[in-house]
């Protein structure tokens, strides 16, 4: 099986461009955030705070997170509920990088992850997919561009999708976040030594998809060549 791993920081372009990607060369898309945004969301609904203070344990164990495709499309699954629109807001993005740094949570989402790329040829982007869940990936790419850039990109995101937000917060709660996941114990974002940096600073979407395609190509013959 083929599979490509993207890892990189919040608002790097990783959802948008991996799912044209994946959908460009034939691939599953796994879009392994959605599923840390939906333990965040339970514990949200369940009125818990980014201090996590309750028996995590407990409340996984009574926790189901299933990726489905309809169609091309991934949707994430809540307890049964379709929450894919649901866990996009800054409150839930702050949720999932809380829960993230918890070991149990961690443990519960790996297996679904790499049972996902067992099965098909994917691509999977998140923060510790070349490091952690797929280390034998075909290949592996870490996706990054200015805080600026990557800040202004999810504001345009968020104010298309109808949501009242300030360019100031946004950037600050992105530095906030990708300061979380780079220093957490379990699992940091960081790039794998193997991995190839694609920087989209200053590039239009048009052009940061066509880099990523030629980088996947060239990864990918690399690894039939060997
Ligand atoms: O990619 P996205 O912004 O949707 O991810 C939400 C949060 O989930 C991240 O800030 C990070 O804390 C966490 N995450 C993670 N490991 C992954 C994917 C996401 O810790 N593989």
């Amino acid at each position: 099986m083929i599979s490509v791993a993207i890892d990189g920081p919040a608002g790097a372009g990783k959802s948008t461009l991996s799912r044209k990607l994946a959908s460009h060369f034939g691939f599953i898309y796994v879009d392994t955030g959605a599923m840390y945004r939906a333990v965040g969301l339970k514990f949200s609904r369940l009125g818990i705070d980014a201090e996590l203070n309750c028996d995590i344990e407990k409340i996984l164990a009574d926790t189901s997170v299933d990726i489905r495709f309809v169609g091309n499309e991934q949707r994430v699954f809540l307890d049964g509920e379709d929450v894919s629109d649901e866990i996009r807001t800054p409150e839930i993005s702050m949720m999932a990088s809380a829960v993230s740094a918890k070991p149990p949570v961690r443990a519960f989402l790996l297996n679904t992850q790499r049972n996902l790329a067992k099965n098909s040829d994917c691509l999977m982007d998140g923060r510790d997919i070349g490091t952690v869940v797929l280390p034998n990936a075909t290949v592996k790419i870490y996706l990054t561009a200015s805080a600026e850039d990557r800040a202004m990109r999810r504001y345009k995101e968020l104010c298309e999708k109808g949501q009242t937000v300030e360019y100031k917060d946004v950037f600050d709660d992105m530095v906030k976040r990708d300061y979380n996941d780079m220093h957490r114990d379990i699992a940091p974002l960081k790039q794998a030594d193997d991995a190839i940096v694609a920087d989209t600073t200053g590039l239009e979407f048009e052009q940061s998809f066509a880099l990523l395609i030629e980088l996947i190509e060239k990864g990918i013959k690399a690894n039939e060549n060997n």
